[in-house]
This record gives structure tokens, C-alpha cells and sequence, in this order.
């Protein structure tokens, strides 16, 4: 069942990989190595497990939503794979967990982690208040600012928040500082990467601590509908909310795989982070897989109304998955995800993350093209109360919902 996809090399067909200094081969082999006794080790797992269920809320629900299908037209039935209800509000606290406690087995003390909005970092924070570690948490300036009830958060949970004033201040420049102190500490400390993306083996560890997320959809539509789902969308930002969904369904052949980017203001390349439509392959953070650049080959520039898919590349099993025409990829913009938002808040009462928003509007727009009987499960991967301040200041809550 659980099963390694990564080949021997760390690729993925043509993707993934290790494209890291000299300093960082130490470390991602030793991390390899005790990612690989994890596996193996029925105790480490039995603990997670607990942990998953008596703090994190596993297993979360699906549920069905035939208010919001009536409200869009369709004849198919919909569920929601309710990832917004765990603890800190969206699965990324299964992989810190995950990671912190693989890395306290290995008797490490310190996590480093990056965060763009601040979600990875308050779940990385949480899970080292819980597991008893110290935590440092690099976050670009400009982030700061514009999320410090965030970084409120993390200091409330103990963690030290480090502003990085490099290159753009963003995730990208966050992600470089914490591979660096990394590199320098990785004796006693465990880097805590956020999505399924980097060198090998974070793509495949990623995958594997967010794989519960299918695990129980497969469960649980056996029990709802007796059956595998004929179709699974979930957003796209660096992908471990997708792949985690998706890896165990990826050999079921009939179950359409659909994964939604952020298409953002437009379709010119830095108004949006829709890697598989204006991207090429490339190599960014250590990884070979699609990436947006400009004419010159450099990372271009991204815009996303939600910060969680606002990134300019993405795991490279998404890469592999595309190439293979295994999954498909298609994008949204802005203010269908808004649109989206709203709709799924007013006809069910759950208020969904901007990027979960991304795989609603999907639906949306392509409810006509599933039948009577088909059977749809879209990774709620978070709920919205974080982007409310957002949209309220921008306006983009006016003439929505119902008054
Ligand atoms: C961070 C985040 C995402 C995007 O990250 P993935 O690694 O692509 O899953 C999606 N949804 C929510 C709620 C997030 O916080």
C-alpha cells in the first residue's frame, strides 16, 4: 500500500532530483536514509498515527455538498474531502508533523522552515510547541508585513521568526536562507520543507506524510458510494495537497486525476503561477521539474490571489504525471476563485482557502461535462477564515453571497 514512487536516482521519469551544493550532499543522504527506516518502522508509524488522530482531527470527513451541486446545475454528486477542519485549518499540518517527529527520532532538536503566507509556518510551529523542539522559521520581509497576525502566531507558538531581506523578500528568497542554515546546522537540525518540491527525497517524503489525505478518500467512498471516485480535483501550488490525494488512486486508471493552478490576472507570464501552461522544465530549489521563466531563462515572476499557489515551480511527480497524461492540469483565475469562494460559503456553510478555491471554481466551470452517476471528490485543502482580511480590503467580497 504504501508505496515509494521515486526510482533509485530520485527522479521521477526525467523530473526531480538532487541539483544541490556539495554542502547538502551529507545531509540529504543521512535524511534519506532515516526517511527510509521510517518506512520500515511500524512503531514510528503507529505513533504518528495516534498523533494524527488525538491532536491533528484524522480522519477527516468527506462530505457531500448537493446545495452547492443544485446551485452550479449539476447532475453528478460532489464531495468534499474536508482537510479544512484539521488543527492549525489545512493539511500542512500533517507533513510538520510528520517531519518533526521524523526528525526528533533522529535525535534532532532544531527545525528551520520556510513560509511564503505564513500557513507552513504556523504548522511548523505548532508541531515543535507539541513535540518539545526549537523552531526558527525564515520568512521573507515583504511577507511579513503583509501577514503579521501570522507571525504573531509563530512567536505565540514559541518559534523564532527570521526576516530574510534578500532578492524579492518572498518564499522563493525564505527558501534559499533555510537551506543555507541547513547546510551549516544540519548536525542538529532538520529543515522542514512545506510542499512536495526540492531535492530528493522531499518530493517523495512530502508525498508520503500528506498520502493519508487519499488513504481515507478511498475508504471513505467505498463506504459513501461504493466505489472509487470517477474523479478527484485538488489545487496546485507546490503540490502536496494534490499528490497526497492522488498517490494512492495514481495505478486506479479509471479515476480521472485533475489538478487546478492559480491562472491569476491573465495569461502573460508574471500575472499568474500556472507552470504547466506557460512553463518549461527547469531546475529551482535543488529540483528538475516545469517552472515559469522569462525570455532569458531566468525564475520569472508570479501573481496569485492566494499565496499558498503563488510559487514558480512545482513537484516534480506533478511534472511526471503531466507528461504522462496520467493527470490533468488546468488552471482558474483570480475572481473565479473568489466567485467560487463565495458560492461554496453561502449554499453550505463551509467558507473554503482562496487555493481551495482554485479546485471549487474548477468544478464550476466543468460540472456539465460529468454525468448522472459520477461520483467527484475535490481536496478541501483549507478553510478561508485566513483570507477574509484579504478580500475585505480589497473588495472582492461586494455583491457576493446572499445579503
Ligand atoms: C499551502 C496551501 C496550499 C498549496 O500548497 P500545496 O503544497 O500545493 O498543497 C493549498 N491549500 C492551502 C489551504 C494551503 O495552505
Amino acid at each position: 500500500m504504501r508505496k515509494y514512487f521515486v526510482d533509485k536516482n530520485g527522479r521521477y521519469g526525467s523530473f526531480g532530483g538532487q541539483y544541490i551544493p556539495e554542502l547538502l550532499m551529507r545531509p540529504m543522504q543521512e535524511l534519506e536514509a532515516a526517511f527510509k527506516d521510517i518506512l520500515k518502522d511500524k512503531k514510528f508509524q503507529k505513533n504518528f498515527n495516534f498523533i494524527l488522530k488525538t491532536y491533528a482531527g484524522r480522519p477527516t470527513p468527506l462530505t457531500e455538498v448537493k446545495r452547492f451541486v443544485q446551485a452550479i446545475g449539476g447532475k453528478a454528486r460532489v464531495f468534499l474531502k474536508r482537510e479544512d477542519l484539521l488543527h492549525t485549518g489545512a493539511h500542512k499540518i500533517n507533513n510538520a508533523l510528520g517531519q518533526c517527529l521524523l526528525a526528533r527520532e533522529t535525535g534532532k532538536k532544531r527545525i528551520v522552515a520556510e513560509t511564503g503566507a505564513g500557513q507552513h509556518g504556523v504548522a511548523t510551529a505548532t508541531a515543535c510547541a507539541y513535540l518539545g523542539l526549537d523552531c526558527v522559521v525564515y520568512m521573507g520581509s515583504i511577507d511579513m508585513k503583509r501577514q503579521a497576525p501570522n507571525v504573531l502566531k509563530m512567536k505565540l507558538l514559541g518559534a523564532k521568526v527570521v526576516g530574510v531581506y534578500t532578492g524579492s523578500k518572498t518564499l522563493k528568497d525564505a527558501i534559499n536562507e533555510a537551506f543555507r542554515d541547513y547546510a551549516e546546522n544540519y548536525e542538529s537540525t532538520h529543515y522542514c520543507l512545506g510542499s512536495a518540491l526540492g531535492p530528493h527525497p522531499y518530493p517523495e517524503m512530502v508525498r508520503f506524510f500528506q498520502s493519508m489525505i487519499g488513504e481515507e478518500t478511498k475508504k471513505q467512498s467505498l463506504k459513501l458510494f461504493e466505489k472509487n471516485p470517477d474523479a478527484i480535483i485538488a489545487c496546485v501550488g507546490g503540490g502536496s495537497n494534490a499528490i497526497g490525494i492522488f498517490s494512492p488512486f495514481i495505478e486506479a486508471k479509471k479515476v480521472r486525476l485533475i489538478g487546478v493552478e492559480a491562472g491569476g490576472r491573465s495569461d502573460k507570464i508574471g500575472e499568474h503561477a500556472a507552470r504547466f501552461h506557460g512553463g518549461n522544465p527547469g531546475v529551482l530549489h535543488g529540483c528538475h521539474s516545469y517552472l515559469l521563466q522569462d525570455e532569458n531563462g531566468q525564475v520569472a515572476p508570479t501573481h496569485s490571489v492566494s499565496a499558498g499557489l503563488d510559487y514558480p515551480s512545482v513537484g516534480p511527480l506533478h511534472a511526471k504525471l503531466f507528461e504522462q497524461g496520467r493527470a490533468v492540469y488546468s488552471s482558474v483565475k483570480d475572481e473565479e476563485a473568489v466567485e467560487a469562494l463565495k458560492l461554496l460559503s453561502s449554499t453550505e456553510g463551509i467558507i473554503p482557502a482562496l487555493e481551495s478555491s482554485h479546485a471549487v471554481a474548477y468544478l464550476m466551470k466543468e460540472i456539465k461535462n460529468f454525468k448522472k452517476n459520477d461520483c467527484i471528490v475535490v481536496n478541501l485543502s483549507g478553510r478561508g477564515d485566513k483570507d477574509l482580511p484579504q478580500l475585505f480590503e480589497n473588495n472582492l467580497l461586494n455583491g457576493g453571497g446572499k445579503e
